[in-house]
């Protein structure tokens, strides 16, 4: 009986693989190899990089095993020098059994607490490696992510969209253009930024107190997208983590009558006593949270009633397992999260299993607008958001596949593309 299901399971989730990888004699290979639990056992044998620049520059990850599963990772804004970091985790990695992620994540994040392990692009290659071995393990044991963190508290994820580059300018036509096109997608959330370091009120070129002139244009941009959109249309409002105190506090108190989602980041992360000070001074709820790591990141942050809602960066924060814990930490103190993602529809997808298995997930951000053609073209599966919601896929795995021809396109000239480690 036990034989005969098991079987039966490994034939019907491993056939499609087999097929997609071009090897026919997958299937019964696994099967032989296979521990009594159902669970195949693998080998790591590589990981390769491939550099591309779309929101910025970024790192796709491609991480192989002894039995044709290859996992796909992603990482992003802080990407810049993970190659060569990605390489010597490469190396703890080779021969290693890729089911075995926390044993993974930790051997990796251990051995760099002098290298810089605690923040910034050493967790970001972190990142890249953790989500490609969730792939193969969602491909190995042929169910989707979400299932491996715990199961779907929702089929589809919502998703807001940042206006892109195109500035909300008062009265512009091609800026209500924008607002229209945005609903036409069907989007229910929008975000636009308000930090402007070309405002002609600008006094000084470093220093960003923000002087009368400036709140009132950062004012009127939002009056102005707050009106074309319908009422019940949700706003958030993005300061880029660049303003002293008192104009955050400042800021945060004049936009109380536009009901925001959120205004973002009115001061930087790093002071949490400061975060806080605007958080108590106004009704306005306050987001922050991209540029932090892991679940110490998140922790004072938490502990102080600094923030209503987080955001951490899932292709960037520390992995899709790390994001959990970072959101289950928040559900404790009834916090939501609504992720930071400026990726490829493939880091998206990774994101958007994760939110969709947390309780307390808000809504997750896009900010392809201005790449629609890169966008839609990435993944062999095509478009993966439908009317501003991403449906989540029964494919195992993150459940899409690069589609080499369209995100060659944005490659960084002079780098290699996945080309196998020369080791010696
Ligand atoms: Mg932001």
């Amino acid at each position: 009986m036990e034989r005969q299901s098991r079987r039966t399971i490994l034939k019907s989730s491993w056939l499609p693989l087999a097929g997609m990888f071009g090897l026919p004699s997958i299937s019964a290979a696994v099967q032989e190899t296979s521990s009594p639990y159902r669970r195949p056992k693998l080998k790591i044998t590589d990981v390769r990089t491939a550099e591309v620049r779309v929101h910025g520059y970024q790192v796709h990850v491609r991480v192989y095993t002894d039995q044709g599963i290859v996992g796909q990772g992603e990482t992003t804004d802080a990407s810049q020098g993970n190659v060569p970091l990605i390489r010597q985790f490469s190396r703890m990695l080779t021969g290693q059994d890729p089911l075995n992620i926390e044993a993974a994540f930790e051997r990796i994040r251990t051995s760099g607490v002098f290298a810089g392990a605690q923040a910034g692009v050493y967790v970001t290659a972190l990142t890249g490696i953790e989500t490609a071995l969730w792939d193969i393990a969602g491909k190995a044991l042929g169910v989707p992510v979400y299932q491996l963190l715990g199961g779907k508290v929702r089929d589809r994820v919502r998703v807001y969209c940042d206006s892109g580059e195109r500035e909300m300018i008062p009265g512009d036509e091609r800026s209500k253009a924008r607002i229209e096109e945005i609903q036409e997608m069907g989007f229910t959330a929008a975000k636009i930024d308000i930090d402007d370091a070309r405002d002609t009120a600008r006094m000084d070129r470093v220093n960003w107190t923000a002087s009368n002139g400036e709140i009132e244009h950062m004012i009127a941009k939002i009056g102005f997208t707050r009106e074309n959109y319908p009422k019940n249309f949700d706003l958030a409002v993005d300061m880029h983590a660049r303003y002293d105190a008192t104009t955050g506090k400042r800021v945060a108190k004049e936009v109380e009558p536009f009901k925001l989602m959120w205004l973002e980041e009115p001061v930087p992360a790093e002071n949490i006593d400061a975060m806080r000070e605007v958080r108590a001074s106004t009704s306005t709820p306050i987001c922050c949270g991209e540029n932090l790591y892991m679940r110490w990141g998140f922790r004072e942050l938490l502990e102080k009633r600094a923030a209503d809602i987080i955001m951490p960066d899932f292709q960037k924060c520390g992995g899709l397992l790390e994001a959990r814990k970072i959101a289950d930490m928040a559900h404790a103190y009834y916090v939501p999260v609504a992720p930071h993602a400026v990726t490829s529809p493939i880091g998206m997808m990774a994101t958007a299993h994760v939110c969709s298995v947390i309780p307390n997930f808000l809504v997750q951000e896009w900010h392809w607008i201005d790449s629609r053609d890169l966008w839609r073209n990435w993944v062999k599966e095509g478009e993966i958001i439908q009317k501003g919601f991403i449906p989540l896929p029964e494919r195992p795995g993150i459940g899409v596949e690069m589609n080499e021809d369209a995100a060659k396109k944005a490659q960084v000239p002079g780098t290699p593309w996945f080309e196998p480690t020369r080791r010696g």
